[in-house]
């Protein structure tokens, strides 16, 4: 193994303290019990991007190893559940589908539930209803209901899947507090620059306004779009990907709660973007990502404003972003997590996951004995891949559209696409089969959901779907959807269910 660097990591340094920041501190923490310190930076005079409020299930799995009580950590933030999103406007004005959190169905003899769907529907023999009708959660999510999942696998319930929305800066701050009580140091201090070693090129401290310095061997770049670190400093250069992801600004604003607590994301297509409505506890988020080549600023804002439900809780807030990614998100003794290191739009809310991914993968390889050149090419080739994946599923969205009311979604849906999303989609087109590459986010079950949900039928179906005959596979299907629909309807309400376990006060 070649070494690009040598000696324990005894002192880690985190600049920025956003959601990424504090993720990851939260979750170095427990290197502090093995004489690893752990100190965070971050200005409050410069602040987060506050944003970033809707998640993927995969949150669970950190919460978990961090061993926080889900009903506390709930009431911290604020936060409701979320059992999937709901796509408007995507495929036709008018049209919605719910891209769900769970499983579809359930395979038989390893044949994948939706292939018989798709050949009961094809053979004209009563109608089969929408894939999204055989799945837990989508059903659930459209009643207004939640309950967790069961862990009998035999019980429907155990199909289902959430994660949450929840406030950005009360769910950083909970997790500082559980760093901080597990040792980490946080430092107020605005960073102005950073001391490389002349030789290997790599970090040895960063320099404070106010004439602090504080050294480490291992920095973590939270330092969101500015990229102090990795950007600035190491001069990792950054590939963009606005030629598939145009959307370039957004505008940002709560507004006061309104009628039922909506288990799911809302995602609406509009003239040149797309609107999110994310409701927590005690208000609603909202806001409009556009491209600002295809709308101007104020056009943009009026939209939001003119779509909100409730009242706006204050003025409008324009963040700016480029799609892309930067070249390596690990380089010598520093590691970007977080928007220093890419931005994906928030349409499938895959950011906060791919913080988390990061801080579990530098977990995985932490170079605790110094600094391995092959460890730190793992790192680089699995996360750069996610990135990928992710945003091939993003993109899909945009461009299995059939608008064409707008220069925007013109350009959408006539765009060249990445070759590995192209592939999948003449894979689809033939048979509907699709696959999951080691390590990819997206399941099938939620590439058929958008697949479907966006009216991109295939040409037919897989033979191996005629391994029950005819008949029973209308009964089969009849009966899994009766045993969803019953089990949704026994559900208590997204309300009645937060009331009874985690009001945030
Ligand atoms: P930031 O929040 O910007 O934090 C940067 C930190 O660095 C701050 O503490 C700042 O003070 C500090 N800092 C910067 N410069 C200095 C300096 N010189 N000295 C000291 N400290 C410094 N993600 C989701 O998963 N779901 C969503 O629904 C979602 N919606 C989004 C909507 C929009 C419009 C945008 C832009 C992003 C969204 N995201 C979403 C992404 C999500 O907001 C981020 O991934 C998340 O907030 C992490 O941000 P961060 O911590 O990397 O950066």
């Amino acid at each position: 193994m070649s070494e690009a660097g040598s000696g324990r990591i005894t002192k880690v340094v985190i600049v920025g303290g956003g959601t990424a920041g504090w993720m990851t501190a939260a979750a170095l923490s427990r290197l502090v019990a093995g004489g690893v310190s752990v100190t965070l930076v971050e200005s409050e005079e410069i602040g987060t991007v506050g944003v970033g409020e809707a998640t993927i299930p995969s949150l669970l799995d950190f919460n978990r190893m961090l061993g926080i009580d889900e009903d506390a950590f709930v009431r911290a933030t604020s936060a409701t559940f979320k059992l999937g999103i709901e796509f408007r406007d995507w495929t036709r004005l008018g049209d919605a589908y719910l891209h769900p959190f769970g499983t579809h169905g359930r395979d038989v003899e390893g044949v994948s539930f939706h292939q018989l769907w798709l050949r009961q529907r094809a053979s004209g023999a009563g109608d089969p209803g929408s894939i999204g009708d055989y799945c837990l959660s989508a059903v659930a999510a459209r009643r207004g209901r939640f309950n967790r999942p069961s862990a009998n696998p035999q019980s429907v319930l155990s199909t289902l899947s959430y994660a949450f929305h929840f406030d950005a800066a009360l769910y950083a701050a909970f997790l500082r507090n559980l760093a901080e009580q597990d040792g980490v140091v946080r430092v107020e201090g605005r960073v102005v620059a950073v001391d490389k070693d002349p030789d290997a090129g790599s970090i040895t401290a960063v320099q404070l306004a106010d004439g602090r310095s504080i050294d480490g061997e291992l920095f973590i770049d939270c330092s969101g779009f500015r990229s102090l670190l990795l950007g600035d400093a190491l001069r990792v250069p950054f590939t963009s990907w606005q030629h598939w992801l145009p959307c370039d600004r957004a505008w940002a604003v709560p507004s006061a709660r309104q009628g039922p607590l909506t288990p799911y994301t809302r995602a609406t297509a509009d003239t040149a973007g797309w609107r999110w409505r994310i409701p927590l506890q005690h208000r609603v988020g909202n806001g409009y990502v556009y491209s600002s080549a295809h709308i101007d600023d104020d056009a943009a804002r009026d939209a939001l404003l003119a779509g909100l439900e409730g009242t706006a809780l204050g003025e409008p807030r324009q963040l700016r972003f480029v799609a892309g990614r930067r070249d390596r998100l690990w380089e010598k003794n520093c590691i970007a997590i977080g928007l220093s290191g890419g931005f994906l739009e928030p349409l499938e809310s895959t950011s906060i996951h791919l913080i988390q991914s990061g801080i579990t993968r530098l977990m995985t390889l932490f170079p605790d004995t110094g600094f391995s050149t092959v460890e730190t090419a793992e790192y680089n080739r699995v996360m750069l891949r996610e990135y990928e994946q992710v945003r091939d599923f993003i993109i899909l969205h945009y461009h299995a559209t059939q608008r064409s009311d707008s220069p925007f979604w013109e350009h959408c849906r006539t765009m060249a696409l990445p070759e590995s999303l192209q592939s999948k989609l003449e894979l689809w087109s033939g048979k509907a089969r699709v696959f999951r590459e080691q390590g990819e986010l997206f399941t099938p079950d939620s590439w058929i959901a958008v697949l479907l949900g966006q009216g991109i039928d295939p040409q037919s179906f897989d033979p191996l779907a005629a391994v029950l005959p005819a008949g029973e596979t209308a009964r089969f299907l009849a009966h899994v959807r009766d045993m969803i629909d019953k089990t949704a309807a026994a559900m208590p309400t997204h309300e009645q269910f937060i009331a009874q376990h985690c009001a945030a006060p």
